[in-house]
């Protein structure tokens, strides 16, 4: 039965969903999520960051996780233009893995978890739209389309909050505010699938993921624990539509690209296909709104990165972490509730935004500058002026460069490029010479977003700075 008023409802029990579900119900909140899928269910984004562990922990979940028998992931090796190099966890983070995940296995797990932990997870109910009284959202109605032996069954919800995690679906940003903005640039689509009996990629840290440039994208290699290797291609929109209009099919395209790169075309050689292809189109997003009365956007629902860092799962349980501090604040610890959705719109905008430079600097860097693909990738100077780079600079620059610089936007993306890529832009690692900072939350007073700074211990909630 699903109840007929809760203190949190969240929509969605991916990663975003049932961390930050989890979080608010291990302190004492009522907490309910409604899934529209039944778990487990299949899902792309197998290689996770370091950055998931401390909240894994925070969550209580790592130890479920350790145990599962994921594989562990060192790092990360790309053969990117002319340039090879390796990426170390244990080197830039100070942490010596993280895991490549079957996400149907790892989101299951995390949904069990919210349970376990007094979460009541309700799956294959869809929420259908979010009611509003003035600005405020206040209700939910839901429906069960009756699958697997259950009743189709319909109804209203009302919540003090309720935190959309409902991934690219994004109730709030597509159905309710039209609010998504899709990136000039990144005008990608993905194409993938799995591999069995394939040969050992052989290079960099132990199952760590492999992503090798491409003349019109890039490929990646992901080995999973059940035996089968991800293998997929990123290429741009426009690449993709010529190759259909010359009457190639998907799979035939897909096949194609991988022959390019003689590292993912040696794993691939003599492998077995095991899956059907799957694509993924338009998938770099924004929202113009992360939050406003009675509700927050986590995860996916709020914004997409292109996924050639495997940044999605880590922003979407770091904005479920900031969430779940964000709405204790409000209703345990009496922080202003204007206060502290602006703190979390901007703690979140600013984190994605520094990785989407991230990313952008990445396919400038590194590609010839006659190349399609680093054209195609390259942030306009609209799209610059759109970010707000200001923060996003000073946190990545913090302690680097010049305030003054940050101020000036065109000046200031040519400095973090510098900062972020080092002196190596003539070839090397783009990570090596990047703060680590980067992925440092707003966790201290000096580091505080509208007046408030994230505290974990001895509980989760916002502090105010002075
Ligand atoms: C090609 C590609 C490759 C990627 N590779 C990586 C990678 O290697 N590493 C990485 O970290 N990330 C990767 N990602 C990104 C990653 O998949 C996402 O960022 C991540 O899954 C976001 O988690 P989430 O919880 O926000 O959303 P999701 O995991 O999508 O969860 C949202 C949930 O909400 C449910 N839902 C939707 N609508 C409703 C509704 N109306 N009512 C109830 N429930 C609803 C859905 O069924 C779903 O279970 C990749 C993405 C793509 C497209």
């Amino acid at each position: 039965m699903v109840r007929k008023s809760v203190q949190v409802l969240v929509i969605g029990g991916g990663p975003a969903g049932s961390t930050a579900a989890t979080l608010l119900a291990r302190q004492g909140f009522k907490v309910m999520l409604l899934e529209r899928d039944h778990f487990p269910r299949y899902h792309i984004g197998e290689s996770l960051l370091p950055s998931c562990l401390p909240i894994l922990d925070l969550v209580g979940a790592r130890e479920k996780v350790e145990a599962f028998g994921f594989k562990r992931k060192g790092g990360a090796y790309y053969a990117w233009g002319e340039e090879n190099w390796e990426l170390r966890f244990s080197e830039i983070f100070g942490t010596e893995y993280s895991w490549q995940v079957r996400r149907s296995d790892f989101d299951q797990l995390l949904l069990e978890h919210a349970r376990s932990e007094g979460v009541e997870a309700h799956e294959g109910v869809a929420v259908r739209k979010i009611g509003f009284q003035g600005d405020r959202a206040v209700n939910a109605t839901w429906e069960r389309a009756g699958a697997k032996g259950e009743e189709a069954a319909e109804g209203v919800v009302d919540f003090d909050y309720v935190i959309d995690a409902s991934g690219r679906a994004g109730l709030l940003a597509t159905k309710h505010h039209n609010s998504r903005r899709h990136h000039d640039v990144f005008k990608n689509v993905a194409v993938w699938g799995y591999w069995k009996n394939t040969k050992p990629f052989g290079r960099g840290p132990e199952n760590g993921i492999g992503v090798c440039s491409i003349p019109h994208g890039w490929l990646w290699q992901i080995p999973l624990h059940d035996g089968t290797v991800s293998v997929g291609t990123v290429l741009t929109k426009e690449h993709l539509r010529k190759q259909q209009a010359g009457q190639a099919d998907l799979k035939e395209i897909y096949l194609g690209h991988l022959a390019e790169n003689p590292l993912i075309s040696n794993l691939v050689s003599g492998a077995e296909l095991s899956s059907e292809i799957k694509a993924e189109t338009d998938y770099s997003y924004v929202t113009d709104r992360f939050a406003g009365p009675g509700y927050l956007l986590a995860g996916d629902a709020a914004c997409f990165l292109d996924p050639l860092l495997s940044t999605g799962v880590h922003l979407a349980m770091y904005s479920a972490m900031l969430s779940a501090a964000t709405l204790s604040s409000i209703m345990r610890d009496g922080i202003d509730e204007q206060d502290a959705t602006s703190f979390y719109e901007q703690a979140y905008r600013t984190s994605y935004e520094r990785l989407l430079v991230l990313v952008s600097v990445f396919y400038e860097a590194y590609r010839g500058r006659d190349d399609h693909f680093y054209n195609a990738q390259r942030l306009s100077r609209r799209e610059k002026g759109n970010l707000k780079l200001h923060e996003a600079f000073l946190h990545i620059t913090a302690g680097v460069e010049d305030l003054a610089d940050a101020m000036d936007q065109e000046r200031a993306y040519d400095a973090v490029a510098k900062e972020l890529v080092g002196p190596g832009a003539e070839g090397g690692n783009p990570l090596a010479n990047h703060n680590v900072n980067m992925l440092q939350p707003p966790d201290a007073p000096g580091r505080s977003l509208a007046g408030l700074y994230l505290a974990i211990e001895p509980k989760l909630t916002l502090l105010r700075a002075s």
